[in-house]
């Protein structure tokens, strides 16, 4: 109501001075598509626009925003709702002397004055709440982003971590009911994971879940000391490449480091000592996982103790786009993305296996997807978003030095989990168990692991795993 009355008003008194035609304009067609944006989604689904929604705008660049509306939004929508908007802005740049039905300059600033007491009074409500809360999420991720940038490294972290070469592969979008290793499935999209699932080697953890839902809110808790059960600040977290400052440390990307949530993990990943970010070009597209196998390091070129960390664009939306067409098997673009993410990781487990010093790869996803709408968006929320896989492959070398974390990690094959405990639980593999930073019940690895599906939330607290209880042991 304030904003119709000021955007009235607004335009009878600026139709006096007549060179601002363009700010009446302006006005007419901004306060318009307020009511749009917010008037549709109440109207259509009864429910407004939420903050995630809006944080999920920042969170996105011109190449995926194009993707997701390519899938979403149909030609029979797409159309009138085109034809209906041009017709809209032509009759405002046409008729906008019109829109003044206060006709005496006084009456105008007297609705004008009104209006923004109205607005005023008014600032908190059902619509506005939602920005805010938004405006408040985005600027707790700024302020992460600069405190990581400007701080000190820890100092004399208490560890005992062996020498050799542990990778960390972080997956996109992957749901892990997809994958054939975790259970039967429409196509075999697993073929390497399936064929060393039995070797003890290996470790597949089949109750793993994401503390959210979006690559934001969960890589900043899985990558930090702040997850869902602790009262950190996320600002005041140390990063795992604080963490791992000590040893040789890599971070190689294929997704964008740019954007306003793709600088935020990016930072992560700037901490470490050679960063590479291969995803650079809007007008390209998204290069194919395999680019990053050229980036990734020599025998010769690593140092005794050596962290690696890969993030993929793994099965992200829009799924045609992440695999090259000779993994077009199946009539299911998730299933091929999900066959050729087993390809990268089998290229990836390769190139490491043959190193002497080779000591450990854990694997796990951001946040899992919901196929039924291709997204993974928070508004949406289901638990298909939020089922991940996460499995860990230890070498020979490594399982005699740690048998009792070996017994354990058998022990908790089927331990619910989340993902933001990941941070803790690769200290555990490293055995760094400095009290500072170090909680043995948040560490899968660790006896004294404490968690079960009635403590465990994701969505950043909102959701307890207790109410998906179909599969939750
Ligand atoms: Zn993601």
């Amino acid at each position: 109501m304030g904003i119709f009355c000021f955007t009235l008003s607004s335009v009878s008194i600026l139709k006096r001075i007549k060179y601002l035609k363009f700010l009446r304009i302006f006005i007419l067609i901004s306060s318009s598509i307020f009511y749009i944006l917010y008037l549709i989604p109440i109207s259509t689904v009864f429910q407004g626009l939420t903050s995630n929604d809006i944080v999920a705008v920042f969170q996105t660049n011109g190449a995926e925003a194009f993707d997701y509306l390519a899938d979403n939004l149909k030609i029979y929508v797409f159309i009138p709702l085109a034809t209906i908007l041009a017709i809209f802005i032509c009759l405002c740049i046409k008729n906008v002397d019109k829109y003044c039905f206060v006709k005496n300059q006084k009456e105008a600033v007297l609705f004008l004055l009104a209006s923004i007491v109205f607005i005023w009074f008014y600032q908190t409500n059902a619509l506005t709440i939602p920005i805010y809360d938004a405006a408040d999420k985005i600027e707790r991720y700024y302020a992460f982003y600069n405190n990581l940038k400007n701080r000190e490294y820890p100092k004399s972290i208490e560890k005992n971590t062996k020498e050799g070469i542990y990778v960390v592969v972080i997956g996109e979008s992957q749901n892990r009911d997809f994958m054939s290793v975790y259970k039967p499935t429409e196509y075999d999209t697993t073929p390497f994971l399936s064929s060393i699932k039995s070797s003890k080697n290996w470790f597949f953890f089949d109750n793993a879940y994401s503390c959210h839902v979006y690559t934001i809110a969960t890589l900043t808790y899985a990558l930090t000391q702040k997850n869902n059960y602790n009262n950190l600040d996320l600002s005041e977290s140390y990063s795992i490449a604080h963490m791992l400052h000590e040893f040789d440390t890599y971070w190689l990307s294929n997704q964008k480091a740019v954007g306003y949530y793709g600088e935020q993990i990016a930072e992560i990943g700037l901490q470490t000592k050679h960063s590479t970010f291969i995803n650079k070009s809007f007008v390209k597209g998204d290069p194919y996982d395999e680019e990053l196998l050229k980036y990734l390091p020599k025998e010769s070129s690593l140092v005794k103790t050596t962290i690696i960390f890969i993030h993929l664009m793994g099965n992200h939306p829009n799924y045609r786009k992440r695999y090259p067409e000779k993994f077009e098997k199946y009539p299911n673009t998730y299933a091929n993305s999900i066959l050729y993410n087993d390809y990268i990781v089998e290229q990836i487990y390769n190139h490491f296996a043959s190193m002497r010093n080779f000591s450990a790869l854990i694997y796990f996803s951001d946040h899992g997807e919901d196929t039924e709408c291709a997204c993974h968006n928070p508004s949406k929320f289901t638990w298909e978003m939020t089922k991940i896989p996460f499995y860990i492959y230890l070498s020979d070398n490594y399982i005699k030095q740690h048998p009792q974390k070996i017994s354990t990690l058998k022990k908790h094959l089927h331990t619910p989990f989340t993902n933001d405990l990941f941070f803790e639980t690769f200290l555990g593999i490293l055995d760094i168990t400095d009290k500072r930073f170090y909680a043995p019940e948040n560490d899968l690895s660790n006896s004294n692991y404490n968690h079960t599906k009635s403590d465990l939330t994701t969505f950043h607290g909102e959701k307890s795993l207790a109410e998906y209880t179909t599969i939750i042991p």
